[in-house]
C-alpha cells in the first residue's frame, strides 16, 4: 500500500509532485518523501506524516530542478520508521540514484541474506533496498542496463519510479499487480499510481505503463522496453474493492463504476426487503449506491464520518462504548430509528468494525440490520503489497458466514460471490478476459514465495510493526 508520482521536464517539478502526492494520500499516510534533480545535484526530503504537513513552501523551494519523484507510504515491508521512508536515495559509483516502490518483493529476504553474506550493509529493512544493491553491484554500464539486470533477479510486485540526475525510469512488474499510469503535462511526462493525480495537476492521461514495461525518460523523450520474462497479467482486484480512489481509472475502468457494479451484482445475489441502504463511509459508499439503484431501496447516509481522525487517541479511564469506531463514525438516530436497514461495506477483515457499527445502530433504534459485503470473504493474506493480515487474523479464514453473522450480531450477512465479482468487473459480460489476482479470496497465488519462505519473508515485512 503505497503511492508514487514522478514528473520529468517541468520548471515546477517539486510543486507538481507535491500535488500529485496529495492526490495519492489515500494509498499511504505513514510517511511521504520526494527527491528532485536539476541535472547536477539531487535534493531530498522525507518525513513521517501527511503530505500537507511535511511539505511547505520553503521545503519545496529546496527541492530544486525540473524532475522529481515522490512516494507516500503505508508499510507492508519494513517497519514504520523514517529510515524506511521513500524515495530511497543513494550515491553509488555512477552517481545519485533514488527509487520509489509500490509493491512487495517476494524473494527479497533470500537476496538480502545472500548480499549480506558478501558484506553488503543495508540501511533499512525495506525489500526495495535489494534493488538498489543489485543495481550497484551490476557490471552493466548504464543505469537502465543495471536496472534490467537487477529486475531479472527480483520477484513479486513492483511499480517503480527511479530518478538519477539525468533520467527518470518507470517500471511495472510482469504481472502488473499494482497500477501505474503515464500522462503528459505540456512538454513533461508524468507517471502516477492512479489517474486521480493527473486530474489535479491537469495532466492528460496517455495510457497505463504495461505489465513488464520499462519506460526510460530523458531529455530526448521516452523509450519503452520489455526485457523481462513475460507473465500472464494479474492485476490486484483489491484495488477495485477498497484501495484505489473511486475517481481513478484503474486497469481500464473507473473504480467508482466497478464498485457500483459490485453493489448491483450483490443486490442480484442477496436482495432483501428493507427500508434503507446505508454505506459504511467512505469505503462502502460507491457499492451501496449500486445496491440501492438495483433494488430501488432508498439510499441514506445513516452513518456520518468525522474526517479528522489521527493515529492514536487516549481513551478516558471510564471506558466509552464502541470508542474506536465512534471516533470516526456516528449514526443519525432520526434516519435509522425503527428501520430495516441494509448496511453495505466493501470487505470484512477482523469483523470488529462491522460488529461495533451494528451495536451502535441498534442503540440508535434500528429494527433490523442486514449486512452486505461487496467482495467475497477475505480468507488469505496478500504478499503483493496490500496490508491484509495473517490468516489467523482474518475472520473468514476460520469461520463460516453464519458464524461471522452471529459474531457481528447482524440479522443476516451476505458476501458477493467470486463469480459475481467477476461479472461486475466484466461489465456483466459472461465471457471476457479475467486478468486479476484474487488470491485474498481464492488462495490462488500467481507467484508464491520460494518454497517454505513465506513466514520468514513476512517477518522481514512486519519487523517491529507488532
Ligand atoms: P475489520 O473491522 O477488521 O473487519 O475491518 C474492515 C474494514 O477495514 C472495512 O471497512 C474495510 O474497508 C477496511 N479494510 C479492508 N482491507 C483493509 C486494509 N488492507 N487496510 C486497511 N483497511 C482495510
Amino acid at each position: 500500500m503505497c503511492g508514487i508520482f514522478g514528473i520529468f521536464n517541468h520548471s515546477e517539478a517539486s510543486n507538481i509532485a507535491y500535488l500529485g502526492l496529495h492526490s495519492l494520500q489515500h494509498r499511504g499516510q505513514e510517511s511521504a518523501g520526494m527527491v528532485s534533480t536539476d541535472g547536477y545535484s539531487v535534493y531530498s526530503h522525507r518525513e513521517m506524516g501527511l503530505v500537507s504537513d511535511i511539505f511547505d513552501e520553503p521545503t519545496l523551494e529546496k527541492l530544486r530542478g525540473n524532475a522529481a519523484i515522490g512516494h507516500v507510504r503505508y508499510s507492508t515491508a519494513g517497519s514504520s520508521d523514517i529510515k524506511n521512508a521513500q524515495p530511497f536515495l543513494v550515491e553509488y559509483a555512477k552517481g545519485p540514484l533514488a527509487i520509489a516502490h509500490n509493491g512487495n518483493l517476494t524473494n527479497a529476504k533470500i537476496i538480502r541474506d545472500e548480499l549480506q553474506n558478501y558484506g553488503s550493509i543495508f540501511q533499512s529493512n525495506m525489500d526495495t533496498e535489494v534493488i538498489v544493491h543489485l543495481i550497484a553491484l551490476s557490471h552493466e554500464n548504464s543505469t537502465l542496463e543495471r536496472l534490467i539486470s537487477a529486475l531479472r533477479r527480483v520477484e513479486g510486485s513492483y511499480s517503480l519510479l527511479l530518478l538519477t540526475d539525468k533520467e527518470m525510469i518507470a517500471v511495472r512488474d510482469p504481472y502488473g499487480f499494482r497500477p501505474l499510469v503515464l500522462g503528459k503535462l505540456k512538454d513533461s511526462f508524468v507517471v502516477a499510481s492512479e489517474t486521480c493525480a493527473f486530474d489535479l495537476v491537469e495532466a492528460s492521461y496517455l495510457r497505463e505503463i504495461e505489465p513488464g514495461e520499462i519506460l526510460h525518460i530523458t531529455k530526448d523523450g521516452a523509450r519503452s522496453f520489455k526485457p523481462l520474462k513475460k507473465a500472464a497479467p494479474r492485476f490486484c482486484i483489491f484495488e477495485y474493492i477498497y484501495f484505489a480512489r473511486p475517481d481513478s481509472d484503474v486497469f481500464g475502468r473507473t473504480v467508482y463504476g466497478v464498485r457500483k457494479a459490485f453493489g448491483r451484482e450483490l443486490a442480484k445475489e442477496s436482495a432483501i426487503d428493507a427500508d434503507l441502504v446505508i454505506p459504511i463511509p467512505d469505503s462502502g459508499i460507491s457499492a451501496a449506491i449500486g445496491y440501492a439503484q438495483a433494488t430501488g431501496i432508498p439510499f441514506e447516509m445513516g452513518l456520518i464520518r468525522n474526517h479528522y481522525v489521527g493515529r492514536t487517541f487516549i481513551e478516558p479511564k471510564e471506558s466509552i462504548r464502541h470508542f474506536g469506531v465512534k471516533l470516526k463514525l456516528n449514526a443519525d438516530h432520526e434516519t435509522v430509528r425503527g428501520k430495516k436497514i441494509v448496511v453495505v461495506d466493501d470487505s470484512i477483515v477482523r469483523a470488529t468494525t462491522g460488529r461495533k457499527i451494528i451495536k451502535m445502530l441498534r442503540q440508535q433504534g434500528a429494527k433490523e440490520i442486514h449486512f452486505r459485503v461487496t467482495s467475497p470473504p477475505t480468507q488469505f493474506p496478500c504478499f503483493y503489497g496490500i496490508d491484509t493480515p495473517s490468516r489467523s487474523e482474518l475472520i473468514a479464514s476460520s469461520h463460516e458466514v453464519e458464524e461471522i453473522n452471529t459474531y457481528m450480531t447482524s440479522d443476516t450477512l451476505e458476501y458477493l460471490s467470486i463469480d459475481g465479482m467477476k461479472r461486475a468487473i466484466g461489465n456483466g459480460a459472461d465471457s471476457f478476459s479475467y486478468n486479476f489476482c484474487d488470491a485474498c479470496f481464492s488462495g490462488h497465488y500467481p507467484l508464491r514465495f520460494p518454497w517454505g519462505m513465506e513466514l520468514e519473508q513476512m517477518e522481514l515485512f512486519v519487523q517491529d510493526k507488532k
